[in-house]
């Protein structure tokens, strides 16, 4: 790289550019060669990002385990495995994707060529969370290689040791003026955010959402917001109480509750309730054995301030199930909650850890009225036998996505858009719609020079005569 790369000038003289802005400049001009426009380009960038995946494995894997304890089938089961799917994807219909789309025309333009040409939308920052730090940061980047752009990759300083890995290993296989990765805490990241960039797409909590959105409108970037809140998961009495549990114990503990759309609380009437503890209590001890701390699919929290924090949301609520902890291994058992009340501590954010309330309502009718009241959520869960019930409360509530009868698994389907509404995000990903939503759908007519007659209605004078026409 030249040196001019490395100066700025300003009025007192040169100056030497932050890291970050050299990452910024760095795959500006990587953009501004042309390069990543040709699709084949783009498809051998994918292919070596899936090679990467492939022969980095052990590396993927050890990273993740001192992480966040995952196990090794664990890590390919929840990160891997959709990562190799959405880059096949993308190899696979990245033609028909960057193709023009032909629109409908009206009477005006039925000689004219009208279509839509997804075109490059310049630099993309991508900045990741830590709960997922492979699914959650490289997932937007097959999306953003797809459509053509330069992106700078900003890993979650929180999960070290696989932002470290991305770091050291990903260039060896990427294009790494195209692609750099640029690491560091919130000083590294609040740099990034001055910098001017095309896109940016950050994946975290609500309250650095905000300030993402801040900095970008200083440069009016766009920006897709993927962020968290509390998940509700209603069980109907009407309903296999055993396999709702099953379902829902899976999709709370995986990853030590650590999942975006993890269910966060469960409302159900107060009848079942008994029966809900019970059955979890059972799949506690089938999934995770008497002793989940000693058990390999068990993981643990990222780190002691997370720790702490979920500790102290179980201040003032009953302890139904579990609740023992261990600080020096960051490990908290599988926790049940019961009776919550609305104004409990465990209420008023999301978890994020293995702590699961259960808060009682009369019927459907107030569980919707609770759902409403609050934040819309990324995710709804409901679980019942009843398919009308399941409609109303669909057409009822608000969330970014909603499942029924099962958790999780809508996150698999590339075809749905995943994504959050309100207080849980902006924009959404997965597939096609991230290859969409980074890319700038441009509106295209070309007509020829003749027939000119016809446009003499639009030209002044703007007489009678010709408005007869
Ligand atoms: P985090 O602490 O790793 O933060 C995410 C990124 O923001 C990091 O790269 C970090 O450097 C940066 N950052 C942190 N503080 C900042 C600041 N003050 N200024 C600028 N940048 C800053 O991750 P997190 O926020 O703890 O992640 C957990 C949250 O993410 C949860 O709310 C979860 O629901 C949400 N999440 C959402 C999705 C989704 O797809 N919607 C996926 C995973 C996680």
């Amino acid at each position: 790289t030249d040196v001019c790369v490395f100066l700025q000038v300003n009025t007192s003289g040169y100056y030497r550019m932050t890291r970050e802005q050299q990452a910024v400049e760095q795959a500006r001009r990587a953009f501004l060669t042309g390069r990543s426009r040709p699709l084949d380009y783009r498809i051998r960038q994918l292919k070596s990002l899936r090679c990467f995946i492939a022969e980095k494995k052990a590396d993927i894997t050890a990273a993740l385990q001192k992480d966040l304890g995952k196990s090794e089938n664990g890590t390919e089961l929840y990160e891997m495995l959709s990562l190799e799917g959405e880059i096949m994807a993308a190899v696979k219909h990245l033609p028909k994707w960057a193709a023009p789309r032909p629109m409908e025309k009206n009477l005006l333009t039925i000689m004219d060529e009208v279509y839509v040409q997804p075109e490059p939308l310049g630099v993309v920052l991508i900045i990741g969370a830590w709960n997922y730090p492979w699914a959650v940061t490289l997932k937007p980047l097959i999306g953003a290689i797809a459509a053509g752009n330069a992106v700078v990759v900003k890993p979650s300083e929180v999960c070290v040791h696989t932002a470290k890995v991305m770091e050291d290993l990903l260039p060896l296989y990427l294009d790494k003026e195209m692609y750099p990765v640029v690491t560091g805490g919130v000083t590294e990241t609040q740099e990034l955010l001055k910098q001017r960039f095309d896109h940016i797409f950050y994946t975290g909590n609500c309250m650095v959402g905000k300030l993402v959105m801040e900095a970008a409108s200083h440069h009016l970037t766009p920006v897709i917001l993927e962020l968290g809140g509390k998940s509700p998961c209603y069980i109907d009495k009407d309903c296999d109480i055993t396999v709702a549990c099953r379902r829902v114990t899976w999709g709370k503990y995986v990853n030590c509750g650590q999942t975006c759309i993890a269910p966060d609380y469960i409302l159900c009437e107060p009848s079942i309730q008994d029966r809900v503890v019970e059955e979890i209590r059972k799949c506690i001890k089938e999934f995770y054995t008497d002793d989940p701390k000693n058990f390999a699919d068990y993981g643990r929290i990222i780190n002691k301030r997370h720790f702490k924090r979920v500790m102290a949301l179980l201040e003032g609520s009953t302890v139904a199930l579990g609740g023992d902890s261990d600080e020096s291994e960051r490990y908290i058992a599988p926790t049940v909650l019961r009776d919550v009340k609305p104004e409990a501590k465990v209420m008023q954010e999301e978890i994020f850890g293995p702590i699961l309330p259960i808060l009682t309502v009369s019927s459907a009718d107030e569980a919707i009225h609770f759902i409403n009241s609050r934040e819309k959520p990324l995710a709804l869960y409901i679980f019942s036998s009843n398919k009308k019930l399941i409609k109303r409360m669909i057409a009822e509530t608000s969330s970014g996505g909603v499942l029924a009868n099962d958790c999780l698994v809508h996150f698999t389907v590339s075809a749905l858009p995943f994504g959050g509404v309100g207080n849980s995000g902006m924009g959404c990903y997965h597939g096609r719609h991230t290859f969409d939503q980074l890319s700038h759908l441009r509106s295209c007519l070309i007509r020829g020079l003749a027939m000119e007659k016809i446009n003499t209605v639009r030209y002044p004078p703007h007489t009678t005569e010709k408005m007869r026409w």
